[in-house]
C-alpha cells in the first residue's frame, strides 16, 4: 500500500466484480462518455465563448456523486479500515495532481467570482514556485515537465507535504475545503488506513502511515484521457494536471487567448 503521495498504478480491487460496484462503474462510464461526446461537439464553440452547455457540468457533478458512492462501496466491501476523520484537512498540504481539464475549468469558473480570486491565483503561483524548488531538490528531473507518475515527482510530493504549505483552498480557520463540493477527484480518492495521529509529520509514526488511493477502472480513466486530449488539441493548450498549476495556466490562457 502506498505510504506517500506518489501516483500509483490504479489498484484492481476484487469487489470491482461485484454487481453493485460494476453498476456504479457502468454509470460512471456512461457519464464520462456523454461528457466526451459533448466536449467533442462543443469544444470549438467553447474556445470562443468559454462556455459549455450546462449539461456538461451537470454530468460532471453527477459523475462526482457516483464516484463518491463508488468509493464508499469499495471501502465497505473491501473492509479497508479507513481512519480518516470527517472533513479532516491533514492531507490538504499538497499539490493535488491528476486533474482533468473540466475539473480545472469548473473550479476556475467558481472561484473567479470570489473577492479574493487574485489572492488565490497569487497563492497558486507561490505554491508552484515552492513545489518546483522541492522538485529540483528531490532528484534528477531530466526532461521537463517531469511526469507526475515518475519516482522523483512522487518523492517531491512527499517532501512538499513535509513543508506544511496549505492548499490554496484550505480554509485554515475552519479547517475545511472551500471548494468541497467540486474538490478534485484525487482529493476524494486518498484515504488513511493508519492511526490518524501518524498523518502529522512531527509524529514519530509519520513514516509508517499508510494511504490508500481508490481509482475507477481503467476504461473510465481512458475516456477521461481522451476527453483531455480533445480539449488540448482544440484549444492548442496543454492542461497541466496539478491543481495550482492548472489554474495558473488556465487563467493566463483566458486572459491572453487570441481574439
Ligand atoms: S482542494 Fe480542498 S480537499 Fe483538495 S487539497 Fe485543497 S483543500 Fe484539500
Amino acid at each position: 500500500m502506498p505510504t506517500d503521495f506518489s501516483r500509483q498504478e490504479p489498484r484492481f480491487f476484487s469487489c470491482f466484480d461485484d454487481p453493485a460496484v460494476r453498476a456504479l462503474c457502468a454509470r460512471m462510464m456512461e457519464l464520462a462518455s456523454e461528457i466526451k461526446t459533448d466536449v467533442e461537439l462543443y469544444v470549438d464553440a467553447f474556445r470562443e465563448t468559454l462556455r459549455f452547455p450546462e449539461r456538461v457540468f451537470h454530468r460532471l457533478h453527477q459523475f462526482r456523486d457516483v464516484y463518491d458512492r463508488f468509493l464508499q462501496e469499495v471501502i465497505e466491501r473491501e473492509d479497508l479500515g479507513v481512519t480518516c476523520g470527517k472533513s479532516c484537512p491533514a492531507c490538504c498540504h499538497v499539490v493535488p495532481c491528476g486533474l482533468e481539464p473540466l475539473e480545472i475549468i469548473g473550479i476556475y469558473d467558481q472561484i473567479r467570482q470570489w473577492p479574493d480570486f487574485e489572492a488565490i491565483i497569487r497563492g497558486a503561483g507561490a505554491a508552484m514556485s515552492s513545489f518546483q524548488k522541492v522538485l529540483q531538490e528531490s532528484g534528477p528531473t531530466g526532461k521537463t515537465p517531469v511526469k507526475s507518475s515518475s519516482e522523483v515527482f512522487g518523492r517531491a510530493l512527499s517532501n512538499f507535504y513535509l513543508l506544511r504549505i496549505p492548499c490554496i483552498f484550505l480554509d485554515q480557520k475552519r479547517g475545511t475545503c472551500r471548494i468541497y463540493d467540486i474538490r478534485p477527484f484525487i482529493c476524494r480518492a486518498v484515504f488513511s488506513l493508519s492511526d490518524p495521529a501518524y498523518c502529522g509529520p512531527d509524529h514519530p509514526g509519520f513514516s509508517l502511515r499508510s494511504l490508500e488511493v481508490i481509482e475507477p477502472v481503467d476504461e473510465i480513466n481512458f475516456v477521461l484521457m481522451e476527453t483531455h486530449a480533445v480539449m488540448g488539441a482544440s484549444l492548442g493548450f496543454r492542461f497541466p494536471d496539478i491543481l495550482q498549476q492548472g489554474l495558473l495556466a488556465w487563467h493566463r490562457w483566458v486572459r491572453e487567448r487570441p481574439g
